[in-house]
């Protein structure tokens, strides 16, 4: 099989990407609209990327209809057979992964890596699917009667996924939809598509049956078809909260179940008893680690008492030496931003912060990167002094970009991570276990951590936020993904010996 999408370094001819359907790679269909991918630590454009027109979409769709009775049909046994021959290709191609990743996105390789561990650890979980799947028996409901429930697949799902994590956020979706025995079509983000056209190809080489996994690139058009054609039983999305709102109405309003994860505002509050390294070190990682893209970043940091001036302190040391560059090399630390459209805009809310009156501690629009001048990097940037109602708090700025805020107590600082309108994680630094009760239990956040920055659920937990970070009523992976790519049924039957018995026109009742 050739692979278009291998992870050459950029040359000067863009490499021409389509769709996978049906088995195998699509070509764009003649005068398609296309896309540019680009490699965002030298700026150049790697890819073009083919916009799917809705009766392209509608193709996809339909190669994942065909191959749905059969796939459904196919024991869960066998189905998580091929989950774990996935899983090992993975393992083996981990590398060329985290390569096509960095190479489109920035992140730095071994973050890339991490990201596609992640992603494999739910592959790893739907190969228990025999186990997930196996249903509730009562003997004797009533009489010699006997009552089972069991779960059975939706059919045709649909996911839309990101630019932030090209190889986890699809692995959310794609192995506990399909070892729950629906079939999948996939919309990737247009910005980077080359991973995910290439965990198609794996898939197929695991032994997925033609058609079962489908890739479709595109915009809006190809979203829209998903969401409204009448073969789709079930869309999963994840992204910005304005488009998440949008797919969850749109999706609802033809008959679909919908999952949206939308945009995040993470506060991490630091008690005044936290180590002053730990959380320094802790916050470094999640707020500059891939550039901030993160929708699990901390992005505010919410002191209280005394602990902001030293915090200050220990974090504008470790920021004067952190290694901006490349991500393919392997001393950086942090890497570019997605695109330059994407740097713009960050580097604006810096000068909103500053006309709000927040101190810009250190700034990031001084920083320079030797010989990539053309690639998409700012540095990073600390803000002191944030306040409730600045933009700066209030919206999701994707970028490096920390701001603290101060406050005197934790009621303070509670009521401050619970005014925002996101829900997405949260965390909190401190030695006194009852402060993080406290805490964990009148957060309004689906994530908490406790002396853990980032606390993203392992596969085997459920990943989802509250408030305007999530709309729909399940989380994904996990119990709730299980769920969510099921519908129940349950049959009570009974198996009389002899007669025909006598009409009765009352509620049945047990006997
Ligand atoms: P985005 O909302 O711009 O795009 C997400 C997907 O929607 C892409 O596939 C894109 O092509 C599609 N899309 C964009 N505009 C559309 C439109 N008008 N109509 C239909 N489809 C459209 O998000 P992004 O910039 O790719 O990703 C960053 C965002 O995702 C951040 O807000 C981040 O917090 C969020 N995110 C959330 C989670 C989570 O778990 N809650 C995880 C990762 C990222």
């Amino acid at each position: 099989m050739s692979h278009a999408f291998e992870s050459r370094p950029a040359t000067t001819t863009p490499l021409e990407l389509g769709h996978f359907v049906a088995g195998e790679p699509v070509a764009a269909a003649a005068g398609a609209r296309r896309g540019d991918v680009y490699n965002p630590a030298t700026g150049a454009v790697r890819a073009h990327v083919a916009f799917a027109s809705a009766a392209e979409t509608a193709a996809a769709i339909a190669a994942a209809k065909a191959a749905a009775p059969a796939w459904a049909a196919t024991p869960p046994p066998r189905r998580a057979r091929v989950m774990f021959r996935f899983k090992e290709l993975i393992e083996q191609h981990q590398d060329e992964l985290a390569r096509l990743i960095t190479l489109e996105h920035g992140k730095v390789l071994s973050d890339a890596r991490g990201e596609v561990t992640r992603g494999l650890e739910v592959v790893e979980f739907a190969c228990g699917i025999p186990q997930l799947l196996k249903g509730e028996f009562t003997e004797n409901v009533g009489t010699e009667i006997d009552s089972w429930s069991l779960r059975q697949p939706l059919g045709v799902c649909a996911g839309i996924t990101p630019f932030n994590f090209p190889a986890m956020v699809p692995l959310w979706m794609i192995p506990v939809a399909i070892a729950c025995g629906n079939t999948f079509v996939l919309k990737p983000s247009e910005k980077d598509p080359s991973c995910p056209l290439r965990l198609a190809e794996l898939l197929t080489e695991a032994g997925l049956p033609a058609g079962v996994f489908n890739v479709v690139n595109g915009d809006r058009e190809a979203v829209d078809t998903l969401l409204s054609h009448p073969d789709v039983a079930a869309v999963s999305f994840v992204g910005s909260t304005p488009i998440a709102e949008y797919i969850h109405r749109t999706a609802a309003q033809h008959g679909k179940r919908v999952q949206a994860l939308g945009g995040a505002k993470n506060h991490m509050v630091v008690m005044p008893d936290a180590d002053v390294d730990l959380v320094a070190n802790a916050l470094l990682g999640a707020a500059y680690g891939s550039a901030g893209e993160r929708c699990m970043a901390i992005s505010v940091a919410v002191t209280v008492g005394g602990i902001a001036d030293p915090l200050i302190a220990a974090l504008r040391k470790k920021l004067a030496t952190l290694r901006v560059g490349s991500g393919l090399e392997p001393e950086v630390e942090m890497g570019p931003l997605v695109t330059r459209e994407h740097r713009e805009k960050v580097r604006g809310y810096l000068d909103t912060g500053v006309a709000e009156g927040a101190k810009l501690v250190v700034d990031g629009r001084q920083h320079t990167v030797a010989a990539s001048e053309k690639g998409f990097f700012l540095g990073p940037s600390l803000f002191d002094g944030v306040e409730r109602g600045m933009r700066i708090w209030r919206e999701e700025i994707f970028g490096p970009v920390l701001g603290i805020v101060r406050t005197t107590s934790l009621a303070e600082a509670l009521a401050l991570v619970n005014a925002h309108e996101f829900g997405n994680g949260t965390s909190i630094f401190t030695n006194d276990g009852r402060a993080a009760r406290e805490f964990a239990h009148g957060v309004a956040a689906g994530m908490v951590g406790v002396n853990v920055p980032i606390p993203v659920p392992m596969a085997f937990h459920s990943f989802g936020g509250w408030k305007r970070s999530l709309f729909g009523d399940t989380h994904v992976h996990g119990p709730e993904g299980v769920r969510f790519y099921t519908r129940l049924k349950t049959v009570t039957a009974r198996w009389p010996t002899s007669g025909a018995g006598t009409a009765e026109f009352v509620m049945p009742t047990m006997k």
